[in-house]
């Protein structure tokens, strides 16, 4: 049996893969078992933000393995302390929690919640239409698309949903059993959409006016995917609490959940837990990341994520199938009047790697390094895709 053949007989039905199996990469490049070359713009879906087997990352591994991979959470380590106080000192959050995904850091941010709410006899959450926040029960409740849920049975209880960009909306969902809002500054999985910055701005207002926590949900948008380290500073509002995972390790796994001191207080020793959360490989990684973004990757997002605009601008004009370009930074989508799914079988056969968000936009999550000539690349792959339609 081949790779294909044997993963359909042994893993788990849970994923429609496409028919190719990958074997290594380099920078922006990926190639499979048969040698064939991908352009990648996909990024693992927004996790390899140095690319593929960026040599400071993989050095740091090797040295880390040799020195100490995991020692559980009753002792410290360095690279756990210096990566909380890295992501503190860029921030305005003052506590770290670490864990091992998106969905656990939702988790997280949830619990505190609550524990947050419980102060005052409050469990409330308030989630938007169109969110994705994960996969176990916590966060799949949160993800207001009700396909997710379906054939589950009982979600969470207490999580009530309000129509993204739109502050009537909140402030009409909202009730006294309301102790925390979370939302995605930039909407992933629902199709790429970025919040309105008046309605951040409003949103904060209102939960300070009520004593309402904010969550930013950061999995996909931050770790410098927008060209600030963290999104909110995109868009100049301070969440309360936010949530990372994706790109903070560069495809190693791992999750953060920040606070700021008032609500972090809620946790006290034994509220909340994770065996391998913030180990010294996957934090020793986290800080290897952070330091080549805040060295030049950052600004290089925020530069040629306008050229990456541009480029689809161009083909929006040349394209009449292409409705909308949004996005920032390294996170963009064209929304297509129909389904996107040929398209992005029709760009892996050109060798280019893509991923749709909902099922008629085509997203562009690529590594932070990517260069202008990467962009020219993955455009003039795209134009030809759409021009054989
Ligand atoms: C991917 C994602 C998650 C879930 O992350 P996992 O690591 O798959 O659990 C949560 N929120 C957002 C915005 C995401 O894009």
């Amino acid at each position: 049996m081949n790779t294909i053949e044997k993963g359909k007989k042994y893993v788990m039905n849970t994923y429609n893969r496409f028919p190719i199996a990958l074997d290594h990469g380099e920078g922006m490049y990926v190639y499979d078992e048969n040698g064939k070359k991908y352009l990648d713009f996909l990024g693992g879906i927004a996790v390899n933000s140095l690319g593929h087997a960026h040599p400071a990352l993989a050095e740091n591994i090797a040295n880390q393995a040799k020195k100490l991979i995991h020692c559980s959470n009753l002792y410290w380590t360095a690279p756990m302390a210096n990566l909380a106080e890295k992501l503190v000192k860029e921030s305005e959050l003052d506590r770290v929690f670490f864990c091992n995904s998106g969905a656990e850091s939702i988790e997280a941010a949830l619990k505190l919640a609550r524990k947050f709410g419980n102060r005052t006899g409050r469990q409330e959450i308030i989630a938007m239409l169109h969110s994705f926040h994960g996969r176990t029960f916590g966060a799949v409740t949160a993800t207001g698309q009700t396909h997710y849920h379906e054939g589950f049975g009982d979600m969470l209880p207490h999580i009530k949903y309000a129509v993204f960009n739109n502050i009537e909306s909140i402030k009409s969902t909202i009730t006294k059993n309301t102790c925390a809002v979370i939302m995605e500054p930039v909407q992933g999985e629902g199709g790429i959409h970025p919040a309105n910055i008046d309605f951040l701005k409003a949103v904060r207002r209102l939960c300070d006016e009520k004593n309402i926590m904010l969550i930013f949900d950061e999995v996909q948008c931050g770790c410098g995917r927008l060209g600030t380290y963290f999104a909110y500073q995109t868009f100049g509002v301070t969440p309360d609490a936010l949530c990372m995972a994706k790109g903070i390790a560069g495809g190693i796994p791992m999750g953060a959940m920040m606070a700021k001191q008032a609500f972090a207080d809620c946790f006290n020793p034994g509220d909340h837990a994770s065996t391998f959360g913030g180990n010294p490989m996957a934090a020793s990684c986290g800080n290897v990341v952070f330091d080549i973004l805040k060295n030049g990757v950052l600004e290089n997002v925020a530069e040629n994520g306008k050229y990456l605009t541009e480029k689809l601008n161009a083909l929006k004009s040349k394209y009449d199938v292409i409705k909308d370009v949004r996005g920032i930074g390294y996170m963009q989508g064209i929304e297509l009047d129909m389904p996107v799914s040929g398209i992005i079988s029709a760009a892996i056969e050109n060798g280019l790697l893509l991923a749709n968000a909902g099922a008629n936009v085509v997203r562009f999550v690529p590594a932070l390094i990517a260069e202008k000539k990467h962009i020219d690349e993955a455009t003039e792959i795209l134009d030809k895709v759409l021009s054989s339609l």
